[in-house]
């Protein structure tokens, strides 16, 4: 069963500033919103389209990741791609990016898939 509660856990970590963009205590510039989760911009946008898509339920990252998580991930996937169909960027292309802990350069830790897209995205990455 699907936990739409979003109420941390008694073993979760700290909160992190997104916990206060989905509980509208800091402004941010939402582009979708449901049950399950919120894109917004990013604040230091490192593409001309970046966009932080995150799950309301707290997860810390993608090595924390349970069988459970499955279907608000697969969801929030299938978002990405609807959000990048109605910025206009998915026929020239988009990247999804998940940075996962320290060597994978991870700043804030509730999970996050970063939608960059505008222009041409080298590879591979630093
Ligand atoms: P990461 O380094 O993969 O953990 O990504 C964290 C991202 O969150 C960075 O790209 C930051 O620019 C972004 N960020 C941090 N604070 C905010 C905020 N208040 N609103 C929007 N984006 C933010």
């Amino acid at each position: 069963m699907l936990d739409r509660s979003h109420k941390p856990s008694l073993r979760s970590q700290a909160m992190t500033i997104f916990n206060k963009i989905i509980n509208k205590e800091i402004p941010a510039k939402i582009v979708y919103e449901d049950d399950l989760c919120m894109a917004f911009h990013d604040v230091t946008p490192q593409a001309p389209t970046h966009i932080l898509m995150i799950p309301k339920k707290q997860i810390r990252s993608m090595a924390e990741v349970k069988a459970e998580d499955k279907e608000v991930l697969g969801h929030m996937m299938v978002k990405c791609s609807e959000i990048a169909a109605k910025l206009g960027v998915s026929e020239k292309g988009f990247r999804l990016v998940v940075n996962t802990n320290s060597w994978g350069g991870q700043s804030v830790y509730h999970l996050h898939i970063h939608l960059l897209a505008g222009r041409a995205l080298s590879w591979p990455p630093g």
